[in-house]
């Protein structure tokens, strides 16, 4: 199971105390990340990550390419609902494709956090068969 991750700046503490409070969980999936957050994530948990460009050097759109070629089980998305970014149409993007491919996505800690029980608990591995 894949994990991806994506924070905007606004959000990127909280992206890091998300994954520092669920760092057991996490470190029995594969992750990967958009640059900053992942460099972020990885030197406050340890974790492993695959880490793609920079947002704004092309990572969302690398993010966007995984999710189409079926290698995101699980989408965590923080994004700050009151800065608008220059890149919001890929950031929209993201989430459109979700959409299609049938991803679970986060947007929020709350519902990040219920998925990722959802995940502990194996309720996702229905993905792991669509392959
Ligand atoms: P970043 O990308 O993790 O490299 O900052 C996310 C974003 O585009 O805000």
């Amino acid at each position: 199971m894949n994990v991806a991750l994506i924070a905007h700046d606004a959000k990127k503490e909280l992206m890091v105390q998300f994954c520092i409070a669920y760092c057991g969980i996490l470190s029995r999936y594969s992750i990967c990340a958009t640059g900053t957050t992942g460099k972020l994530v990885s030197e406050s948990t340890g974790l492993q990550i695959q880490r793609f460009m920079s947002g704004s050097q092309g990572g969302d759109q690398q993010l966007a390419s995984a999710i189409s070629c079926n290698e995101v089980d699980l989408l965590v998305f923080f994004r700050d609902p009151l800065t608008m970014k220059s890149h919001e149409p890929n950031d929209i993007n993201i989430l459109r494709l979700c959409d299609v491919h049938n991803i679970p996505v986060a947007t929020n800690i709350a519902t990040a956090e219920a998925l990722i029980h959802a995940l502990e608990r194996g309720d996702l591995d229905w993905r792991e068969y669509m392959r």
